[in-house]
């Protein structure tokens, strides 16, 4: 008998194998990713004037606290088959997070490309944390993988950008676990692009489970950048990337074909919103819901208050948003946004009630 866990969740992996490029020779690196909440927020709706029912798929409860877990377990697992002794990724955070911590797990090297200064405080403890060959390259993140591609014409290392198939195989089955937790897929999807590998992955997902008869429809794929970063949106590169969302700040994205087409097979959209914008509906969802997430994820969230004002979701749909990242990933955005700071006071009763209103 098994160790008595409550659950018997073993990852994504062996939960969706059918569905995945393994075989019994596969060794399965996990760390017990996916399985994340699908919370119903209907404050946060309320609070912003929509009419339809809303579920956040809260991907900061990965272990190592974003969706980019699923990409891993799988990159990572068919890197250890192949006989591969180094995983090298460049990543704007998350992605050199999880990598760091699939290859301790699979007692394998690990070296990440962060772009120097542009990576929020709680990714880059876990790079150092995780034992990372980390390099801080003084440039954005579209200079960083052009160098890991090179790195990974030597056939000397494994690539685990999303350049890799293994990534977008894994990351699809979050779109299996909505649909298996509402009994069909949403109306609509929301969730933030930065590089792409992900809605590319959600829509790849969504079909497959449709096309093996899981579920009966598919949602319109609704993709959001942030305004300094939004080649897809603009129609071109952009060389100079820059958004607070430090997850997307990406210029040039790698699955640029993948998410066009998804949005348009879809009948979704792809569009931007402000960095202001991002702040305000970032604030807005954890004081409504007590759900804190990383600024990146607000994007799409910014994006539902827009689609309310211009009167894209009918009532009663049902929506999905991705949830990428944990709003403790970025402990400075959080605590510069929050608006106020602790109060400070003798220790003293009377003191403490004073500032309580007492
Ligand atoms: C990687 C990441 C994204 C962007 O995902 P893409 O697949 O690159 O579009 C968004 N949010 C967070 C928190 C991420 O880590």
């Amino acid at each position: 008998m098994p160790a008595s866990h409550s659950s018997t969740w073993s990852g994504v992996i062996q939960q969706y194998a059918e569905f995945l490029p393994v075989t019994s020779a596969t060794p399965i690196i996990t760390l017990l990713e996916g399985n994340t909440p699908l919370i119903r927020v209907p404050s946060f709706v309320e609070a912003i004037g929509g009419q339809f029912e809303l579920y956040l798929k809260y991907e900061g409860l990965n272990p190592t606290c974003s969706f980019k877990d699923r990409g891993m377990t799988l990159a990572v697992s068919k890197a250890k088959e192949r006989g591969s002794e180094i995983v090298v990724c460049a990543s704007t955070g998350n992605t050199s997070a999880a990598a760091a911590a699939y290859a301790a797990r699979a007692k394998m090297r690990c070296v990440v490309l962060l772009p120097h200064g542009k990576i929020a405080l709680g990714k880059l403890a876990q790079a150092l944390m995780y034992g990372a060959t980390t390099i801080a390259v003084e440039g954005n993140f579209d200079q960083a993988l052009n160098i890991v591609r090179e790195l990974g014409e030597t056939g000397k290392i494994e690539v685990v950008n999303s350049i890799n198939p293994f990534r977008i195989e894994g990351q699809k089955t979050a779109a299996f676990e909505i649909c298996d937790a509402l009994g069909d897929a949403p109306d609509f999807h929301f969730l933030p692009v930065g590089n792409a590998g992900n809605i590319t992955a959600y829509w790849k997902g969504y079909r497959e489970y449709q096309n093996a008869g899981k579920s009966d429809t598919l949602p319109r794929m609704c993709g959001w950048q942030a305004a300094g970063a939004a080649p897809l949106v603009d129609g071109h590169p952009i060389e100079h990337p820059n958004t607070v969302a430090t997850a997307i700040r990406i210029g040039n994205p790698a699955s640029w074909q993948g998410a066009m087409d998804a949005v348009k097979q879809s009948e979704g959209l792809i569009d931007k919103v402000t960095d202001e914008e991002i702040l305000k509906a970032y604030t807005l969802l954890a004081r409504t819901e007590g759900i804190f997430v990383e600024p990146a994820c607000a994007a799409p969230l910014a994006g539902l208050i827009k689609a309310v004002q211009r009167q894209l979701i009918p009532e009663g749909s049902l929506v999905a948003a991705t949830m990428t990242g944990h709003g403790l990933k970025d402990p400075d955005t959080a605590i510069k946004t929050a608006g106020f700071e602790p109060i400070v006071v003798q220790p003293d009763r009377d003191a403490v009630m004073r500032v309580i209103g007492l």
